[in-house]
């Protein structure tokens, strides 16, 4: 079967998402939901989805009697995902939702349980976890290959722009960097080195308090400690292009990859020479694998469900807190 997909949010990223899931073997968009009836007209048209499908924001509740709709994916700016997916679970459909999930522990929390009891699935667009090289490394990892993790370096930025924008404003980003691209680094912390941190310490700079407003982080340092000993040191920035890297080592080998967690092809090596997987269009990817997670009940290699994307928010508002009090913050993702 194929997974009836409504897409939530006709931005920037929804697009990419649904250019790339023409391609999809298991996934097809079906569905639309905007404020903008213009928006609906045009991609409506463009991608196949008849009027009875589309919806705005005051009538999506709709979806329910809509057997035309399995799931909705949610593309909105990160502070209306809660409440979105809320909504959408009622509707008794699945949702695939954006990272950040949400912009707290508790709203995250809130979402994981309004699933559970609707009885729908919660899965977080984390498109990396999907990624060939990436999936490369981790497997190497889990055979042993790069021997006993040391540690783990991530950067991950770019210079936002129009400073006019929902990412720097506080009530729709819930944040700055660290909850739009700092996550990346947070993931990949988690999943390269195959370890749930204990304890984080983090500092903040801020060059342009006119841009980066309260609340609004432009740059944060962070390093996380893991229960083997091994540690990660990253970067999350707003301030700096070109900065996409991971570096992981161990005690036989290391993975230097950049870049690592763009739209791709994402590039690495090791001491022995390229990662080579092929490269795939990662949004494609990412809704054919979903597709058998929510239809066929696979379970990804690296997992991507709700409570993964709780334990996300856990770090970054300990990350938050460190910056605030300068203090180590203990860390129980449970
Ligand atoms: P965007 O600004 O391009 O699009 C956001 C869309 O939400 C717009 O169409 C806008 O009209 C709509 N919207 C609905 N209600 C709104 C409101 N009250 N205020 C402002 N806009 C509203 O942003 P984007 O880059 O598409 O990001 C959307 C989400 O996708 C974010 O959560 C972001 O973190 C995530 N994202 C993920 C990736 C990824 O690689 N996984 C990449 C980019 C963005």
């Amino acid at each position: 079967p194929i997974l009836k997909v409504a897409l939530m949010g006709l931005g920037g990223y929804a697009e990419r998402v649904a250019e790339a899931m023409q391609s999809c073997q298991r996934a097809k968009v079906t569905g639309l939901i905007s404020g903008t009836p213009e928006k609906l007209e045009k991609w409506g048209k463009k991608y196949g989805v008849p009027k009875e499908s589309r919806y705005n924001y005051e009538n999506f509740d709709q979806i329910k009697d809509n057997p035309e709709i399995d799931a909705v994916y949610i593309i909105t700016p990160n502070a209306l995902h809660h409440g979105q997916t809320l909504r959408v679970a009622k509707a008794g459909k699945h949702v695939i939702c954006e990272k950040p999930m949400a912009v707290s522990v508790r709203e995250g929390q809130e979402m994981v349980d309004a699933c559970e009891a609707a009885g729908v699935k919660l899965l977080i667009g984390y498109r990396m976890r999907f990624e060939p090289n990436t999936l490369k490394v981790h497997a190497m990892r889990e055979s042993g290959e790069l021997g006993k993790i040391k540690f783990f370096q991530g950067q991950t930025g770019f210079k936002i722009g129009d400073p006019n924008q929902w990412r720097v404003d506080k009530t729709l980003a819930g944040g700055g960097s660290l909850m739009d691209i700092g996550i990346y680094a947070i993931n990949g912390a988690r999943y390269m080195v195959g370890e749930d941190p204990i304890w984080v310490t983090a500092q903040e700079t801020k060059t342009n308090p006119e841009i980066f407003k309260e609340g609004v982080d432009e740059t944060i340092q962070f390093q996380l400690g893991f229960p083997s000993g091994a540690v990660a040191s990253c970067l999350s920035t707003y301030a700096m292009d070109h900065l996409d890297r991971f570096y992981l080592l161990g005690e036989k080998n290391f993975v230097e990859m950049q870049p690592s967690t763009n739209y791709g092809p994402i590039k690495g090596r090791t001491k022995d020479g390229s990662l080579n997987q092929p490269h795939t269009v990662h949004q494609t990817t990412q809704m054919d694998e979903m597709a058998q997670i929510i239809l066929d009940g696979k379970s990804p290699i690296i997992p991507v469900d709700g409570n993964v994307g709780v334990q996300d928010m856990k770090i970054i508002e300990a990350i938050y807190r460190a910056c605030e009090t300068g203090q180590r913050q203990e860390l129980d993702l449970g």
